[in-house]
C-alpha cells in the first residue's frame, strides 16, 4: 500500500484500539474482526468484505514495528499542525524546493496537501502554497538571488555631517555586468530554463514518506542553463568592478552612525534586484564646534570686565555669524542658548546653539592696566563684594 494513503487511513480506529496498544492486543483484536467479517462467514455481505479488507491492511502495517513507527511517524507530520512546525521554511534543513514522494508521478501534491491543510491545525496552504499549488510538473521560476549588502566607511568633517553632504564613494564591489545587462548569456542569446529540474533550481530526492530537495547540479541552483556565455563576465552576470557613486549624506550625522542606501549594494545574480549598501560615518572633531545631540556647542572666550559689565559678543555658527548678548554680571562658565541655531534635525528644524563664556585671563599684566586693575581691586573690596562670600569650602 502506498504511504501516502497513511495519511488519510486510521488503522487504530479500524481496529477499535488506541494508538499506544501492544502488538498482542492488536493481534488479538484483528483476529477477531477477521474471522466476524470473513467472506465464508457473511457471504454477499459488501460492507463485511470492506471491513475485512481494512483490517488486515491495519494488521499488516501495526503488528510489523518498522512499519507501524513508520506510519506513526507520517501520520504525526501530517496531522496536527506538526508539518507546518518541522519543515518551516527558512529553518535551514528546508531548502524551499520541498517536492512530492514518489518517483510513479500518480501523487497529486495538491490534494495531499490540501487535505491535511484541512485536518491539522497549521495552514498548510499558507506556508506551501506557491510550491504546492501548483503541482509538482509545472516548472517554477528560480527565485532570483538578491545581491549581498556592502558595508563601507567614510570620514567627514564636522561641517559635512552636520550640514549633510553630496559626495562620490569609490566601491569596489561586484556590480551588474554592463556587457549582458545582468543575464549572464551572451547579447543577442538569452537562458534557457534548465531542462534537470525544470526551472526550479532544485531536485527531489525521496526519503521515507517526503522528498527533500537539493540544489540541482546542471544549473547550480538557479534553474536556468546559459550556453552561450557572456565574454565580460562568463555568464555570472556580474563582474568586479570599481564604481565610484554619488552618496546624499543627510544633514545632522553623528560620529559612527550607519547609512542605509537602499540598492547600492552588490549586484544581484543574473539581473535579481540589488543589495543595499551601508556606510559607517566618522566624523573628525571641529576646532570650534561640538555637539550634543541637535545642539552646536562652542565657548567663547571673554574677559572678566565683558562678564562683569555685560557685552554682545559675535559667535560663529553652522551659517555665518549671530551676536550673543551676554547680560550684565553674568558667571564664568554660563552657558547662553541661541534657539533654532544648531543642527539641522532630521524631521526638519534645527537644534539650538550653546555658548559658553570661559574667562580668558592676562598671562602678563603690566602698566596701565596692572595699576588700573590694582585700583579696581581696591575698590572692589571697599563696595564690599567678597566672591568667596558663601562658598561651602569656607570654614
Ligand atoms: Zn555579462
Ligand atoms: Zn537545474
Amino acid at each position: 500500500m502506498a504511504q501516502r494513503e497513511w495519511v488519510e487511513k486510521d488503522f487504530y480506529k479500524v481496529l477499535g484500539v488506541s494508538s499506544d496498544a501492544s502488538t498482542e492486543e492488536i493481534k488479538r483484536v484483528a483476529k477477531k474482526l477477521l474471522a466476524e467479517n470473513h467472506p465464508d462467514r457473511k457471504p454477499g455481505d459488501a460492507a463485511a468484505d470492506e471491513k475485512y479488507k481494512e483490517v488486515g491492511e491495519a494488521r499488516d502495517v501495526l503488528v510489523d514495528p518498522a512499519k507501524r513507527k513508520e506510519y506513526d511517524e507520517t501520520r504525526r507530520l501530517f496531522a496536527g499542525g506538526g508539518f507546518g512546525r518541522r519543515y518551516a521554511p527558512g529553518d535551514g534543513g528546508f531548502g524551499g524546493g520541498f517536492s512530492g514522494y514518489g518517483t510513479d508521478g500518480e501523487v497529486n501534491l495538491g490534494d495531499l496537501f490540501g487535505a491535511a491543510g484541512q485536518t491539522g491545525g497549521a495552514n498548510i496552504g499558507d506556508l506551501f502554497g506557491g510550491l504546492f499549488g501548483r503541482g509538482a510538473q509545472q516548472p517554477r521560476p528560480s527565485r532570483p538571488r538578491r545581491g549581498n549588502d556592502l558595508e563601507t566607511e567614510t570620514e567627514l568633517s564636522f561641517l559635512e555631517a552636520t550640514k549633510g553632504v553630496a559626495m562620490p564613494l569609490r566601491l569596489t564591489s561586484p556590480a551588474p555586468c554592463t556587457n549582458c545587462h545582468g543575464s549572464g548569456a551572451r547579447p543577442g542569446t538569452s537562458p534557457r530554463v534548465c531542462a534537470n529540474c525544470n526551472g526550479a533550481g532544485v531536485i527531489s530526492r525521496n526519503q521515507g514518506a517526503f522528498g527533500f530537495s537539493e540544489p540541482c547540479t546542471e544549473c547550480r541552483g538557479t534553474g536556468s542553463i546559459i550556453d552561450e556565455p557572456c565574454d565580460e563576465c562568463h555568464g555570472e552576470g556580474k563582474i568586479t568592478r570599481t564604481r565610484t557613486i554619488n552618496v546624499r549624506i543627510p544633514p545632522g550625522v553623528e560620529d559612527g552612525q550607519r547609512i542605509r542606501l537602499a540598492g547600492q549594494g552588490e549586484a544581484g545574480l543574473r539581473g535579481a534586484p540589488s543589495g543595499d549598501l551601508y556606510v559607517t560615518v566618522h566624523v573628525r572633531p571641529d576646532k570650534v564646534f561640538g555637539r550634543d545631540g541637535d545642539d552646536l556647542t562652542v565657548s567663547v572666550p571673554v574677559s572678566f570686565h565683558e562678564l562683569a559689565l555685560g557685552t554682545t559678543l559675535s559667535v560663529p555658527t553652522l551659517e555665518g555669524k549671530v551676536g550673543v548678548r551676554v547680560p550684565k554680571g553674568t558667571s564664568d562658565g554660563r552657558i547662553l542658548r541661541v534657539r533654532g541655531r544648531g543642527v539641522p534635525k532630521r524631521n526638519g528644524g534645527h537644534g539650538d546653539l550653546l555658548v559658553t563664556v570661559k574667562v580668558a585671563v592676562p598671562p602678563n599684566l603690566e602698566g596701565e592696566a596692572a595699576e588700573a586693575l590694582e585700583a579696581y581691586a581696591k575698590a572692589e573690596r571697599a563696595s564690599g563684594f567678597d566672591p568667596r562670600a558663601g562658598w561651602s569650602g569656607n570654614v
